[in-house]
């Protein structure tokens, strides 16, 4: 438990929350400021402050129960669509550090948009950074 990180507060039970899951390694509740009504998130119940620091059988956890999260939220919202984000550092818009991943439910003509505009590769770029992330995987791989 991390002092002043407020998911932990909330695994711990100190804060309140709507729990709607939990096991030995998740915990997942609803958004107190929702995109849409059901917004949930889900979280490692061991304190990671994002989804490169969350060891490999947490991250299976969460990912099985988020697969079944997302069914439930749309089945109990009426939703026929869905967004998964995780927001990782401040620059990428994470708020709270401790990691989640939010199941946001869709619906058609609703307000809600991560759309921004999109770059464009020039000449060979596209096949150098994907040389250089394999390059950099590989070096982790060696590690
Ligand atoms: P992020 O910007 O990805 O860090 O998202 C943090 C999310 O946590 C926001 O959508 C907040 O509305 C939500 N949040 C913050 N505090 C609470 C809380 N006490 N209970 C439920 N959700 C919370």
């Amino acid at each position: 438990m991390e002092k002043n990180c407020v998911f932990c507060k909330i695994i711990a039970g100190e804060i309140p929350s709507a729990k709607v899951y939990e096991d030995e390694k998740v915990l997942a509740f609803l958004d107190i400021a929702p995109f849409n009504f059901g917004h949930t998130l889900v979280i490692p119940k061991e304190h990671c402050h994002c989804f490169t620091a969350i060891p490999a059988d947490t991250l299976a956890a969460m990912m099985s129960a988020a697969q079944r999260l997302a069914i439930a939220v749309m089945r109990a919202t009426g939703a026929p669509a869905y967004n998964l984000l995780m927001n990782n550092g401040q620059v990428a818009g994470q708020e709270v550090p401790h990691a989640h991943l939010h199941i946001i439910p869709r619906f058609v003509d609703d307000p809600v948009s991560f759309r921004a505009p999109q770059k464009h590769y020039e000449g060979n770029a596209i096949a150098e950074f994907a040389a250089k992330i394999q390059e950099r995987l590989a070096r982790q791989s060696a590690q």
